[in-house]
């Protein structure tokens, strides 16, 4: 049944009945004249939610963190981390409070108000970057990439400093487990590993419970996080994502995209794209994200260190490399229209690779035409040279490719069908967030509505849509995303 109103909801408890070595208490500090300005139906059905529930005057102030709906118990959680791979201490929640569990998904308010791990800062998020979150969420999940996900959107003419004046947010979002790698790095690293032990048992038995199977439990749940780390982000690296902040802080231990803040699709391909103006150095670029999965993985496994065997622990790190280039052969295989393994596919995948860096070929929109290709034996296949500088190099390997598909008798009309269910024609390009912001910054939220309806199918044509499938605009070059949010 659907409830219609928030007194027909009881949120359950999970996180909060580990006690206050976990996490603290903390209400939200109201937020001025909040109103929703987006809310997620079909999530929202998910969670035994009713449509008439966003239009319910209770629901603003309740998503605001003003009004605690019923059963549920605010709580920061607290964790530590290793951020641009150092270790910093404690961090959060900052911003973040968990109203408790409905239909077993934690339910999350980010930008309710200070909690006593904000350190110094407001607890805020801008409108700015809660659109980027409430968009990119649903948009990773259009793309069936494992994320948390967004509920609703609670805008508030309350001023919040930035860089520049900006107004407040705060995105409801959802997730079965807001774990991140950096609860356990901050039991370890706190020397206490009795309250570790507690946690990682609390974290088997409700999303690990395979791993109570297993002689050691603990390695059984290193070893599924291994593995769901390298096949996210060997994800990310097929569709182009960067996530710009790949602290241990914002790793989620279930395998989920999480904390989205100066996150970017690729728009040329450039393998050491940089996405967070505020990377200097490049740690977080598109082509170190598999490097980086790692070292975090490292860290969680320091972190879990006193349960696990050391050697047990170092062969599953050892495994990653492993899991992350056999997903990632898989993802590009698919992307390539192949049904059938081949010693040489890597070398043909690199050759492209090559050519696309090289051309600075937009990448979504060259994987979408791919499809067109015409396998026919001479075939010019134009629309595709045209996206390279050196046409002759294109040919070289499209008549590679030619060979290759007809070596598994590959038919041109099911290639396309398939191709197109796996290389999208619509990600959330900087520019179409910034769009969608820049309109609701003026009071209109229609964008955010149309962009997310949008990225729900980004497989589909959506002929009406398809400037959003064009190039990025001039403008876009100057757009700028940092930590800032
Ligand atoms: P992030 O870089 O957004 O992942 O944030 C790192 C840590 O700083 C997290 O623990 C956040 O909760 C916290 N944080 C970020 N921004 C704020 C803010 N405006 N107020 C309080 N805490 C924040
Ligand atoms: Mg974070």
């Amino acid at each position: 049944m659907q409830a219609q109103h928030w007194d027909e909801l009881s949120f359950g408890q999970g996180y909060a009945e580990l006690g206050d070595t976990f996490s603290t208490d903390v209400a939200g500090t109201p937020l001025a004249s909040p109103h929703l300005v987006a809310w997620n139906a079909e999530l929202a059905a998910q969670l035994g939610l009713d449509e008439a529930l966003a239009a319910h005057d209770d629901t603003a102030a309740i998503f605001a963190g003003n009004v605690a709906p019923h059963g549920a118990r605010s709580i920061a959680t607290v964790y530590s981390g290793h951020q641009f791979g150092v270790w910093a201490g404690q961090l959060g929640d900052g911003r973040a409070l968990l109203l408790g569990e409905l239909s077993g998904q934690e339910i999350q308010l980010k930008g309710a108000g200070r909690t006593p791990y904000s350190r110094g800062a407001d607890g805020r998020a801008v409108l700015r970057s809660s659109i980027r979150e409430y968009l990119c969420s649903e948009a990773m999940h259009g793309l069936r990439i494992p994320t948390t996900r967004a509920l609703a959107l609670v805008a508030s003419p309350e001023p919040v400093w930035r860089e520049t004046l900006e107004t407040a947010a705060v995105v409801t979002r959802v997730a079965p487990s807001f774990l991140r790698f950096g609860h356990f790095e901050h039991f370890y690293y706190g020397g206490r590993h009795e309250e570790l032990k507690r946690l990682a048992d609390y974290a088997i038995a409700r999303y690990f419970p395979e791993a109570l199977a297993e002689a050691n439990h603990y390695q059984a749940m290193l070893d599924t996080v291994v593995a769901r780390t390298a096949d996210l982000i060997a994800q990310w690296q097929a569709v182009g994502f960067c996530h710009g902040v790949m602290n241990t802080d914002n790793m989620s231990l279930l395998g989920l995209t999480l904390d989205y803040g100066p996150y970017g699709f690729l728009d040329h391909f450039d393998a050491g794209h940089i996405c967070n103006h505020s990377d200097h150095a490049g740690r977080y670029s598109y082509g170190n994200q598999p490097e980086i999965g790692l070292f975090n993985l490292n860290c969680l496994a320091q972190a879990l260190l006193p349960m696990l065997d050391r050697d047990e622990a170092i062969a599953a790190l050892k495994r990653y490399q492993g899991l992350f280039e056999a997903a990632l052969e898989d993802a590009f295989r698919a992307k390539l229209g192949l049904t059938t393994v081949q010693p040489d596919d890597w070398d043909l995948m690199i050759a492209l690779f090559d050519q696309m860096q090289a051309s600075a070929t937009d990448w979504t929109r060259f994987w979408r035409s791919l499809a067109q290709f015409d396998s026919a034996p001479g075939a010019a296949n134009t629309t595709l040279r045209d996206q390279f500088v050196e046409r002759e190099a294109f040919d070289a390997w499209a008549e590679r490719y030619r060979q290759r598909l007809s070596q598994e008798s590959s038919v041109d009309l099911e290639r396309r069908v398939r191709m197109n269910t796996v290389n999208p024609k619509y990600v959330l390009r900087n520019h179409m967030a910034e769009t969608a912001i820049r309109m609701a910054t003026q009071g209109d939220f229609s964008e955010v509505a149309r962009v997310q309806a949008l990225l729900a199918r980004p497989f589909d044509e959506q002929p009406e849509h398809e400037a959003y499938a064009g190039l990025p605009p001039d403008w876009a070059n100057a757009l700028s995303v940092s930590c800032s949010s």
